[in-house]
């Protein structure tokens, strides 16, 4: 999607990707592919308590199905470690195949070797090199891990994080620092230490049986600028996929705007696998945002299409009550709620576009580069509303159920496009 045309002038769309190793993660018919030429895939993780096996199955239900191609669970306990199976029973009784990805740290090596229908159960393994024990210790946990993956036959995320970055790799990476003629500043080591620890561990991996194709990497920060930083040289540095995501984002616009503003950049470079947004909810907000946030960060930058988006303007004093807001919000909840079955339904709906403006000024205009769209009257204008398909001046609505007759023309619009039969 979005080839750039670099003979061209206004050429866009981002660079070409980089070539990292294909990974396959797998369960039962359902394979997803992160790396290679798959598209950039989406992933997000609960927040359940997983010794909680029906909430956990049912909050990972509700992300496969607004989106998240995979779902990474805590494993914390053996509690938590216990109940892996129960879960991944249970969504696959609620035809749910979404795989299911364990989170380690600091014991992770005893619950994959006590609990083995629980190494079994999951589609992949997160193991964060930083938390697997220190001194001799290390390589003999790590190594267990790794062992427990090559036995079940389940890839691994080496997942580095700068909040529990391996000390001693650190502490030796300082120690070389002091030597140089000139120093790295803090923070440079600091990044070199992430992508140094990330390597090391995955170059390890692989001299303990590990395929390289059954790999992939992630190297997670706060701060936007050390994000790109530290990816940049991950993806010059080796070819296994990459993980992108901005460690602790924080709440609301801020984690939205900081996540898209470091992603967006490494997405346009070519650099990037699989992506989670990891936004704080509220309190009991909805975990389901940060699937539509990564969905729709990927969409806005044209690299992959998941439910058709709504073109609204901003409103303006042209625009003195709040009905064109609420009809955009409500077409876009439609919109989103009706791919569960639009997606096998209508195969390409996720390309449309639907404009919901709020007066004749642009209303028209942007109406017509949708493939569907209404121009509401703004204040002191006729109290009409011209709907436009595919570029043409259509119906004009007006009355108190504008709302209700310009979805019912979507659905309609929808079927026929979609559904197979002539396009009216
Ligand atoms: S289309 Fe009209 S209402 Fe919307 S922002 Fe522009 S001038 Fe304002």
């Amino acid at each position: 999607m979005n080839t750039p045309c670099l003979d061209l002038p206004f050429s866009c769309g981002p660079s070409v990707r980089r070539k990292s190793r294909a990974m396959s993660i797998s369960w039962g018919s359902n394979t997803v592919i992160v790396g290679g030429d798959a598209p950039v895939v989406v992933q997000s993780m609960t927040n359940t308590d997983t010794a909680d096996a029906i909430g956990t199955a049912i909050q990972v239900q509700g992300l496969a199905q607004a989106g998240s191609e995979l779902v990474r669970i805590t494993v914390n306990s053996p509690e938590a470690a216990k109940e892996v199976a129960a879960i991944r029973n249970q969504l696959d009784r609620m035809n749910c195949s979404v795989p299911l990805i364990g989170d380690f740290h600091f014991n992770g090596h005893k619950l994959l070797s006590d609990y083995p229908d629980c190494a079994q159960a999951l589609s992949k393994y997160r193991i964060n090199p930083g938390n697997v024990g220190k001194g001799a210790k290390r390589d003999n946990q790590f190594g267990a891990m790794i062992e427990a993956a090559c036995k079940f036959n389940k890839p691994v995320r080496i997942g580095v994080n700068w909040g529990s970055l391996d000390q001693e790799l650190l502490a030796r990476l300082m120690d070389e620092n002091s030597r140089r003629a000139e120093p790295w500043d803090a923070g440079a080591v600091m990044r070199e230490a992430l992508v140094t620890s990330a390597i090391e561990s995955a170059q390890q991996a692989e001299r303990w049986g590990l395929a390289g194709d059954r790999i992939t990497l992630s190297a997670k920060v706060s701060s936007v600028q050390d994000l790109i930083s530290v990816y940049r040289e991950l993806a010059r540095r080796c070819d296994y996929p990459l993980h992108l995501g901005l460690t602790e984002a924080g709440m609301g616009s801020k984690g939205i705007v900081a996540s898209t503003a470091a992603m967006a950049v490494l997405l346009q470079e070519g650099i990037g696998d699989t992506i989670r947004v990891s936004l704080t909810p509220e309190p009991n907000g909805d975990r389901r945002q940060e699937v539509i946030v990564a969905q729709e960060m990927l969409q806005s930058m044209g690299l992959r299409a998941f439910a058709p988006m709504v073109v609204a303007c901003p409103g303006c004093g042209r625009t003195t009550s709040t009905f064109f807001q609420e009809l955009a919000a409500k077409i876009q909840g439609y919109l989103r709620d009706q791919m569960v079955d639009w997606k096998t339904q209508y195969p390409g709906v996720e390309n449309m576009t639907v404009a919901v403006m709020g007066c004749v000024v642009n209303g028209p205009g942007e109406s017509k580069h949708a493939d569907i769209g209404i121009s509401l009257p703004g204040t002191g204008e006729q109290p009409v509303a011209p709907v436009f398909i595919d570029g043409e001046r259509s119906i004009t609505l007006k009355g108190e159920r504008i709302a209700e007759e310009f979805q019912a023309i979507v659905a309609t619009y929808v079927e026929k496009r979609f559904g197979g039969s002539p396009r009216g």
